[in-house]
């Protein structure tokens, strides 16, 4: 039988009225055969989400204090939604234990992971699945890294056994025991986990949005849906900052091709956004605009360096000593300029400047800061003509000066660099320039 795994976050896991609308989507097609839950999030905007309580709880009890105060909002929300779904779970004895783990040996995974593990407990229950933990199921090597063979296998053989199961999102074990989570949003990663693990012919993402958008809504008015995006397209967008989704879900399923499907709780009839490895779309060139602040094009410039064997080399060699990843590296014959983080290149500057004068003995170095990097992604770019000068020339019209393009190698984006002052208007103007494109 084919299977979907379903994946739900915080908002749609929120209460019990939220929790109830995700268990009618589980038994609305019997093919969702596994579900992979959030921490119950945010009720609305003055919320506090649970695993922020959590996090709350573990620093106050770092520090000696009395974390009685969140610790007991957290069991008054899960009192709630278990009352609510009159699922009967001894949730005194579970936080008993997690009181006694605060006191005497708090441990910040451990602590956080709580929330997903009594969210999946009375989700578990309420729809009459089997839980399975993770403890048992996801595992980590001693460095930190997913231990991708062991998880697959092992959880794979455990689900190949049930026919439907609760799975918390954000967490595995150590190979001594302990819990360990993934980075905040990481349920995401579970959800491809499980999806990979069961080989699911779709991997369904359940949140608030009814699909990625194509350009900022807070730049861009009403941007149109992504109905369709490929893993790489959706790379080149993430990377820029345009994320619903954990920017590691994608590795799991992208190898196998198994296409992910972000869709809205509340609006579980709207298609959303398919994530696959091909893109689908007829005559569509653009795909999204994404962008972002907070960059310094550093430029070093030296004659014949076109000619000297490692010049290149010995330069992003400096940035990652300091621990500085490049963005981009546009070059001209003798001028290499490197654009990377205002904020990382900052915390280091001094000594990734001597060390550029020291190593390389440039003829010149500048810092141009102020930048912001705009990236337009369309698979269709490839083999399509006229729209890098469709977007420069609209630029040039509206009077905003480019510092920078790159275009990637597969021809798939476009990268321009503008001055921070000038990012939002450039983004709204390559937007109405290239929607047509969409
Ligand atoms: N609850 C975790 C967080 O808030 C993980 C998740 O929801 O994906 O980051």
């Amino acid at each position: 039988m084919n299977s979907i795994v379903v994946k739900f976050g915080g908002t749609s896991l929120a209460d019990v009225a939220q929790i109830r609308k995700a268990a009618a989507i589980v038994q609305s097609n019997p093919e969702r055969r596994y579900v992979v839950v959030s921490a119950p999030g945010k009720r609305d905007s003055t919320d506090v989400k649970v695993t922020d309580l959590l996090y709350q709880c573990y620093s106050i009890a770092a520090r000696g204090d009395d974390f009685s105060g969140p610790l007991s909002e957290i069991h008054a929300r899960f009192s709630e939604i278990a009352r609510g779904l009159q699922v009967s779970l001894d949730l005194e004895a579970e936080f008993d234990s997690i009181r006694r783990r605060l006191t005497m040996s708090p441990d910040q995974d451990y602590v956080a992971s709580r929330g997903e593990y009594l969210n999946a407990r009375i989700i578990a229950a309420y729809l009459g699945f089997d839980f399975v933990p993770p403890e048992e199921t996801i595992f980590f090597t001693d460095n930190g890294k997913l231990d991708e063979d062991r998880t697959f296998r092992v959880m794979g053989e455990k689900l190949a056994a049930l026919p439907h199961a609760v799975i918390p999102g954000f967490y595995g074990v150590m190979p001594i025991g302990v819990i360990r989570t993934f980075s905040r949003g990481g349920s995401d990663i579970t959800g491809s986990i499980v999806a990979r693990a069961v080989n699911a012919h779709i991997y369904e993402n359940w949140t608030d949005v009814s699909g990625m958008l194509s350009a900022d809504p807070r730049i861009v008015n009403n941007p149109k849906v992504i109905r369709r995006i490929t893993y790489t397209e959706l790379r080149e967008l993430s990377y820029m900052g345009a994320s619903v989704l954990h920017e590691d879900a994608i590795f799991p399923v992208r190898t196998v091709g198994i296409p992910i499907n972000i869709r809205n709780t509340n609006c579980p009839e709207d298609p959303g956004t398919l994530i696959a490895s091909t893109d689908g779309t007829e005559g569509r060139v653009v795909t999204g605009i994404a962008g972002r602040k907070g960059f310094s094009a550093i430029v070093v410039e030296k004659s014949m360096m076109n000619a000297e064997v490692g010049f290149g080399a010995r330069l992003l060699q400096i940035f990652a000593e300091h621990g500085v990843p490049f963005e981009h590296c546009p070059t001209g014959i003798d001028m290499l300029s490197v654009v990377v983080s205002r904020d990382l290149f900052n915390s280091s500057r001094d000594e990734i400047l001597q060390n550029i004068q020291e190593e390389l003995t440039p003829d010149a170095v500048s810092i141009h800061g102020g930048l912001a990097m705009i990236a337009v992604v369309g698979q269709g770019m490839a083999s399509s003509r006229g729209t890098a000068m469709r977007i420069f020339k609209a630029l040039a019209e509206a009077e905003i000066n480019i510092r920078m393009i790159d275009q990637g190698p597969s021809e798939l984006n476009i990268i321009v660099g503008v001055n921070e002052a000038d990012y939002e208007n450039a983004v709204r103007v390559i937007y109405a320039e290239t929607e047509s494109l969409m």
